[in-house]
């Protein structure tokens, strides 16, 4: 009889679990760092390679161990710089990651789950409906594939500066493993980014968001997109089940648990023409986030197939920012990027499975073929 054996993917351990790992094997801690130098900052997955480990740990890492990324599926790129990566999960399922490069920055746009169950009546993804969710080592490679592919070395220019959560999927609702993930981005011998420089995007889950203000210190973005509940039940519809008075008061708790004095929270506001761009709202959204340190980031939305939505005039776009502006409200306008490769926000979505059948199906032909 043939033993199965299932290797652990060290990409879904922090450093805290792989120290247990080491300690089980009977090894010392600083074993932990020394192999994530080896994966995060060298791009190295083969134990053979990683010389100061010593023969025998290193047997015994490819016994139980392996440090395993998602097929690349497809590769896009923009004129305009941005590049869209597919991922494929597993034979049925996959996700997109954007690299959206702009001046110094370096932006990588990570997915949490594969589709979402939130249901915002404006967004492809949620059109899409819900998967599954990704595991740790599933959304810590794609950072570490994007930094393979970009040809980041380390100690050098740094490609990926910045990690944010606006890829596909609701990264709250996958709360554990989206930590476990944050801990690798933020830890020195992980990708040792900043606390600014790592945003979570939430639709509003006010039970987690309350966690994550306590377990971890990054930056936040909530999507806002209504003013009031009657219109942000209809956009966001986990609205119903914390409506915002609710979600003020978690971002509320947020500021007050995040250890430094100057921060803010991102409130994302799509703009839908005549649904929630006129002054009237931006008045009311003025009042709701007075009392709140934060900035407002307007979306043009971005259409896809079946939309009932339309993108706000840029002049209507304007009329809101000056407005908030008047109010003292830093507001800005985030520019579409990537859109001749579809990979603005929530876009991401609908092709991405038809693409993954449409693989398999080639695959499967050629396979027949031969
Ligand atoms: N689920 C999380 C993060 C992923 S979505 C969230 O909702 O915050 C990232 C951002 O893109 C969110 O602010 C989301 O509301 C916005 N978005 C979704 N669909 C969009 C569309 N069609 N046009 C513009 N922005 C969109
Ligand atoms: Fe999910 Fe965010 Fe899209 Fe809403 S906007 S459906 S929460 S991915």
């Amino acid at each position: 009889m043939t033993e199965i054996v299932t290797k652990v993917n060290l990409l879904g351990l922090d450093r805290q679990a792989l120290e247990v790992l080491f300690a089980a094997l009977g090894e010392k801690p600083f074993r932990a760092r020394q192999l994530m130098q080896w994966i995060y900052h060298r791009s190295v997955t083969d134990f053979d390679a990683m010389t100061d480990l010593g023969k025998s740990l290193r047997a015994k890492l490819q016994e139980c161990a392996e440090i395993r990324v998602p097929e690349v599926v497809s590769e896009q790129f923009s004129e305009d710089g941005t590049r869209k990566w597919l991922l494929g999960m597993d034979s049925a399922n996959g996700i997109e990651t954007v690299f959206i490069p702009d001046h110094e920055r370096g932006t990588l746009c990570i997915s949490s789950q594969v589709g979402c169950a939130m249901d915002c009546s404006f967004c492809a993804t949620g059109k899409q409906g819900f998967n599954r969710n990704l595991n740790a080592a599933e959304i810590v490679a794609q950072v570490w594939l994007a930094n393979q592919r970009l040809g980041a070395i380390h100690g050098l220019e740094r490609a990926i500066t910045n990690i944010v959560f606006m890829g596909m999927g609701e990264p709250l609702a996958n709360y554990k493993h989206v930590l476990t993930a944050l801990h690798v981005f933020l830890d020195d011998f992980g990708y040792g980014l900043s606390k600014r420089r790592v945003t979570v995007s939430t639709s509003g889950l006010v039970p987690n968001l309350n966690k994550l203000a306590e377990e971890c210190d990054v930056a936040l973005a909530v999507s806002l997109h209504a003013p009031n509940d009657a219109l942000r039940d209809v956009l966001v519809p986990i609205n119903k089940v914390h409506p915002i008075a609710e979600l003020m008061d978690a971002c509320r708790y947020y500021v007050r648990n995040q250890d430094r004095s100057h921060v803010h929270i991102t409130f994302e506001y799509v703009m839908l023409a005549g649904v929630n761009d006129g002054l009237d709202q931006a008045r009311e959204l003025a009042v709701l986030v007075a009392d709140i340190p934060c900035k407002v980031n307007l979306i043009p939305f971005n259409s896809f197939p079946g939309t009932q939505y339309q993108r706000s005039p840029d002049e209507v776009i304007e009329r809101f920012a000056e407005y908030l502006w008047g109010k003292g409200i830093v507001t800005i306008t985030r520019r579409t990027r990537g859109d001749d490769i579809d990979a603005a926000c929530g876009q991401l979505a609908g092709k991405v499975q038809d693409r993954i059948h449409r693989e398999q199906r080639m695959r499967d032909q050629m396979e027949v073929r031969v």
